[in-house]
């Protein structure tokens, strides 16, 4: 594999406010490559902006390493960060308002940064490339007022990408649009990064965000839980025929795989729900099978599996004969 263009190595943030410390990040490890178009998924309050903010140079880290572009954020000094935040970033927030500038049209928003950066030869060019970029090349001289929403998040865009930056963040763009504005600026996305290699990493909210990019990371409690990796699968005419599909040429089928992500000391996220449902709290057996490591209850008897063990519950709920055994709570189901 290529040598990663972000690299998280133990990220921690812990956020102070009245003496009281609140962890947003916990030895977070992330690696994306140069060009890739990936997103980021998890609950309110899960570390997601934390991440973002640390990546764009607009916070710094508590502990860990943090390596974009080879550039370690944690060494720069307060002018470097700032430095690198203006040129090597471009940002996209939720509400469009927050990247654009009402009063003017979608050019001059554009022209904009590049002013603020002190490049002004070819400025009105180059903005005009990017707006065309991002299929707003007729609507250049409309005022924001006479954009509709997803136009204006794709002028943010164009914004986000007037230095050339080669780092796309994203927090939320699809929070404030309908499915099939989304799509529109998912597909916007996928062109910039196809024709400029731009690296984009979008935070979204969206279960259906695994088929616009080429991979998802969950974040659960300020750590990555898990990862799903978009794949192509080729079907050849035997498949096709063998399965009952008309085999007249070679399919290629889009599919979905969610891996839980382990940290370099082996720790793993085990879903909260899983292991609700097999009945595992604070310790567990781990068993080396033929096909894997299987992990069980530690109160249960070695002999048996954690499915039988879940089976066992179900049947014996009504009596109540496992629950003190198991320490169920009365009434939540299994
Ligand atoms: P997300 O974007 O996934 O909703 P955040 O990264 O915004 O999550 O927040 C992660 C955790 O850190 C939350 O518990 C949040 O309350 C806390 N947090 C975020 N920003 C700050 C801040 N500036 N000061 C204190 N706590 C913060
Ligand atoms: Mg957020």
């Amino acid at each position: 594999m290529a040598e990663p263009f972000i690299l998280c190595d133990g990220l921690v943030k812990i956020y102070k406010i009245a003496g009281l410390e609140q962890v947003a990040l916990r030895e977070l490890n992330l690696s994306v490559q140069p060009g890739e178009l990936m997103a980021i998924v998890g609950a309110s309050g899960s570390g997601k902006t934390t991440l973002m903010n640390i990546l764009g140079g607009l916070d710094r880290p508590s502990a860990g390493r943090v390596l974009v572009d080879k550039q370690d954020l944690l060494r720069m000094s307060d002018g470097q960060l700032n430095r690198y935040r203006r040129e090597r970033v471009g940002f996209i927030w939720q509400q469009s308002t927050r990247n654009l500038i009402p009063y003017l049209n979608a050019i001059d928003n554009v022209v904009l940064p590049m002013t603020v950066a002190g490049k002004m030869k070819r400025s009105r060019q180059h903005a005009a490339e990017l707006l065309t970029l991002v299929g707003l090349g007729n609507r250049m001289h409309h005022r924001l007022s006479e954009l509709s929403g997803g136009e204006q998040q794709r002028v943010a865009i164009a914004v986000g990408l007037a230095n050339d930056p080669p780092l796309l963040l994203a927090d939320e763009p699809t929070g404030e649009v309908d499915t099939a504005t989304a799509e529109l600026i998912y597909n916007t996305f996928r062109t910039l990064t196809r024709e400029m290699g731009v690296t984009t990493i979008i935070v979204s909210h969206d279960p259906g965000v695994a088929r616009q990019v080429d991979r998802v990371v969950a974040i659960r409690d300020g750590m990555l839980a898990s990862e799903t990796v978009r794949q192509t699968v080729v079907r050849t005419p035997e498949w096709l025929a063998e399965n009952g599909h008309a085999a007249s040429s070679e399919h290629h089928a889009v599919t979905f795989e969610e891996w839980v992500v382990l940290d370099k000391a082996g720790r793993v996220h085990i879903p909260p729900e899983y292991l609700e449902q097999v009945q595992i709290r604070g310790r567990a057996r781990l068993e080396v099978t033929a096909d894997g490591i299987l992990i069980r209850p530690a109160e249960d008897g070695a002999e048996r599996s954690q499915v039988v063990v879940a089976e066992t519950v179900t049947e014996t709920q009504k009596s109540g004969g496992l629950r003190g055994l198991f320490g169920r709570r009365p009434g939540k189901k299994t």
